[in-house]
């Protein structure tokens, strides 16, 4: 227990605001020997990430982890503003409890300043008291040792059947810190949550409740469950708990400075699917009507006219996907690829000509035969399954239009940009919208990883996803703010608000500014470590575009680029030219080239492959090249003839054996000695299971490695990456894929060799911090991620990311990593 003393205690100050206020609160604890003044800044910065109002008029900053070497003794200053301070929007403090704790000292003051807490009066007769005598003795004076008024009874009979014990494995108790995360992953679940301290029971969603406890370092806790995930509950709390709750470690975007915003408008709160603020008229997504004629009379007419809307919705199709896949990459575009099977389907094309030879419209038929399909996927029980219903309908539409007699309402063309509401948007609905005019998107369904969430990032779209049905009762065309990095909508806002979310603005905008002027610093941890961030190529231009966003060299060279639309494969002098237009480019920087990657999803006509009933199975990557000298080894000679240009290094695909290696490696060798060209560095992609299985054998015959998330985690998960409802859940996050590539990186380490990750997985912000803490020493990203990556890493420092690597290690599923 420390002690608070008079020194300690001021009465009677004044404040503009928030951060005069802590100066005031942190100068009393430099004036008693307790701080550092650093530490005061230590305490302004943790306000830009953390919330430290308590609740009734009382905040307790505090500083960073971090810095908790600025703290010469652990103390507490309180001091009174009978005028009140605000802290931040609708939220005045009259007592400001300032911490400097090295350690749990001061875990009991805190239980007993959440028992004030619970008292409003005591909180307004300590904000004018004139005496600190009174500040001292309420807030140090013993408390009972029974149960405190948590609303939880402390009575063992009323303890739910359901618990765990743990013991807290952090530096400083529950406090705060370790407290809020504590709440934050309770709430994540519906069952309701208790936690026991010997004799006192808290409500574990409850802040205040929890501090009560008054438990100290290496107490023990009872956490009991009861609900319908109580389980899982149990499991998250416990492991949360044993992995020390936080109390070392800053959340991992502590130091990146992303606008926050609080508003007073009453919030419509969803998922945030895509950071950034919106402030625009809100106008309701609408698919136009399309009316068909119930009869008609010429029935093989119609028939025609059903073939002739199939065949072009096809060619469509086509295009679209080619139109998505240039620019936002294979994998986006998939599902277009998918929407063309649904056509191809007898039973929903036989189904409609029956209804034609009775009668009916091409049209109306196809309707109803769409809409009973649909009906029954959408009534399965299966969650993925049913997601296809949303799919059926769309490309339905789309040949509907066709047969349409009449089109009513011209959809998603707007003459003023607007922030759109939809229940949610379907591929089709998205690849018409003009992102010029769409501000922000807010859907009343869908998830984090759904199609509108992850074309929204793509487009960098500020949008919020599974906001619920209110969403779609909001009156059309009213002003709204829309918070895609908090994932809250607020409609009509005031003007203060409305000052506020402008201001957020500004900041992204100097953020994103700030970004790309630092984008050739390197990615230089706080704590000293570099991480090299590089770009994924897919073209000879490239290369000079990704040295201009800041990559520190190229990281993956697709050379499928090479082979693709055209009639027969480059000759090894045309390759010859390509690669060494890019080390020139590169001008000394490195340049990974992978060798082909063909089969599986990517199809070259003129190679005649046959056809495989399983191509992400099948002749793809290195089997393919080992199977085809004439296309690897002018490859390989290109390669080695361009390696004289400047820093290459050679990386094969798909490797899924060591012999696979080996006989690859011999035919480079081969191809190195004809030409008498220099050694080169020769790495792999690791994207199988059994090549992270095997890494401690590849270690011994790469030079490198390379994870390829993309199909490392279909392959783990066994989710097809470009399948329409499951590439959505095949999240490179989940766990499973985290835990192979830290078996990765450990058997790298452990033979002398370096690890880089080119998969999608190093372009996401929470993805890179997870890699770099998992100890991935070079990630490799598209190009326009080049810049807010690096500033990200500058940002942490390698001992969090650990940190969140380890927790993210232990969660149980991609959405738990994501709310990590
Ligand atoms: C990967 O699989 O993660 C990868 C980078 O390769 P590609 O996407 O080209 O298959
Ligand atoms: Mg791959």
């Amino acid at each position: 227990m420390i002690h608070l003393t008079q020194g300690n205690i001021r009465l009677n100050a004044q404040a503009r605001d928030k951060t005069e206020a802590i100066r005031i609160a942190g100068s009393l604890l430099v004036d008693s020997g307790n701080m550092q003044p650093g530490y005061v800044d230590s305490m302004l910065l943790r306000e830009k990430v953390a919330n430290t109002y308590l609740g009734n008029g009382i905040a307790i900053p505090h500083g960073l982890p971090k810095d908790r070497e600025l703290i010469i003794q652990t103390g507490i200053s309180v001091t009174q503003f009978p005028d009140g301070v605000q802290w931040n929007q609708g939220e005045t403090v009259y007592l400001v409890v300032a911490i400097a704790a090295r350690s749990d000292e001061h875990i009991e003051l805190l239980a007993n300043l959440t028992d004030v807490l619970d008292d409003p009066e005591t909180v307004q007769r300590l904000a004018r008291t004139s005496e600190p005598a009174d500040i001292i003795e309420r807030l140090t004076q013993p408390r009972d040792g029974g149960s405190v008024n948590t609303g939880a009874p402390a009575d063992a009979a009323d303890d739910f059947a359901k618990w765990v014990d743990v013991a807290l494995t952090g530096p400083a108790g529950l406090h705060a810190r370790p407290a809020t995360a504590f709440v934050d992953i309770a709430k994540r679940f519906q069952s309701e949550v208790r936690v026991r301290h010997i004799s006192k029971v808290a409500n574990g969603k409850s802040l205040v409740s929890l501090l009560k406890l008054g438990a100290d370092k290496q107490a023990s806790l009872r956490i009991m469950a009861r609900g319908v995930d109580e389980d899982a509950a149990l499991d998250a709390l416990a492991a949360a708990v044993r992995h020390g709750l936080e109390d070392e470690t800053e959340a991992p975007t502590a130091g990146f400075a992303a606008p926050t915003l609080t508003l007073q408008a009453r919030a419509i709160a969803g998922i945030a699917a895509s950071p950034g603020v919106a402030i625009g008229p809100l106008r309701h997504f609408r698919r136009e009507r399309i009316v068909v004629a119930v009869t008609a009379n010429d029935a093989a007419h119609e028939q025609t006219r059903l073939q002739q809307a199939i065949a072009t919705a096809k060619l469509q199709l086509r295009e679209l996907h080619d139109e998505v896949k240039a620019r936002s990459g294979g994998a986006r575009a998939a599902i277009f690829r998918a929407h063309e099977e649904f056509l191809d389907d007898p039973d929903l094309v036989d189904a409609t000509q029956r209804l034609i030879v009775a009668g009916h419209s091409a049209g109306w038929a196809w309707r109803q035969s769409v809409d009973e399909r649909a009906l029954e996927v959408a009534s399965l029980d299966d969650a993925l399954l049913k997601e296809r219903a949303v799919d059926l309908q769309d490309v339905g539409r789309r040949v509907l239009r066709l047969l349409a007699d009449t089109l009513e309402e011209e959809p998603a063309s707007f003459a003023v940009p607007v922030i759109l509401v939809a229940e949610d948007l379907s591929p089709s609905d998205t690849a018409r919208l003009d992102p010029a005019m769409i501000l922000g998107i807010c859907t009343a369904g869908g998830g984090p990883t759904s199609h509108t969430a992850i074309i929204a990032r793509s487009l960098d779209i500020p949008a919020i996803v599974g906001a619920g049905p209110a969403v779609l009762h909001q009156a059309e065309g009213s002003l709204c703010i829309l918070d895609g990095d908090a994932g809250n909508l607020y409609p009509e806002p005031g003007d203060g608000d409305l000052a506020l979310a402008r201001q957020a603005q500004h900041e992204w905008q100097a953020l994103r500014e700030a970004e790309r002027l630092a984008c050739y610093q390197p990615a230089i941890t706080t704590d000293g470590h570099r991480i090299e961030v590089v770009a994924n190529i897919g073209g000879a231009a490239e290369a000079e575009q990704a040295v201009a966003a800041g990559a520190e060299g190229i990281g993956l060279l697709r050379s499928e680029f090479l082979f693709l639309q055209r009639a027969e494969p480059p000759s090894e002098d045309e390759q010859f030219i390509a690669y060494s237009a890019m080390t020139r480019a590169l001008n000394g920087l490195p340049l990974i080239i992978r060798t082909l990657d063909i089969g599986g999803d990517k199809e070259v006509p003129y190679l005649s492959l046959p056809a495989e009933e399983n191509p992400f199975l099948g002749v793809r990557g290195i089997r393919l090249c080992l199977a085809r000298s004439d296309l690897f080894r002018p490859q390989l000679r290109a390669i080695y003839r361009a390696a004289a240009t400047g820093p290459v290094k050679i990386m094969f695909p798909m490797i899924a054996t060591v012999e696979e290696l080996c006989a690859a490696r011999t035919i480079a060798e081969e191809v190195r000695v004809e030409l008498g060209a220099a050694v080169v560095d020769i790495g792999i992609m690791i994207e199988v299971p059994s090549a992270v299985l095997m890494a401690p054998e590849l270690a011994a015959h790469a030079d490198f490695f390379s994870v390829g998330t993309n199909d490392l985690t279909q392959y783990v998960l066994a989710m097809d990456r470009g399948h329409p409802s499951l590439a959505r859940q095949a999240d490179a996050l989940h766990p499973a894929v985290l835990r192979m590539i830290d078996m990765t990186v450990k058997a790298a380490t452990a033979a002398g060799r370096w690890v880089g990750v080119c998969g999608g997985m190093a372009g996401d912000p929470k993805g890179a911090m997870i890699l770099a803490g998992l100890g991935v020493a070079e990630l490799s990203m598209s190009i326009p991620s080049v810049a807010a990556i690096k500033s990200r890493l500058r940002a942490q420092s390698l001992a969090d990311m650990q940190a969140l690597a380890k927790r993210a290690l232990a969660c149980q599923s991609a959405a738990e990593v994501r709310a990590l």
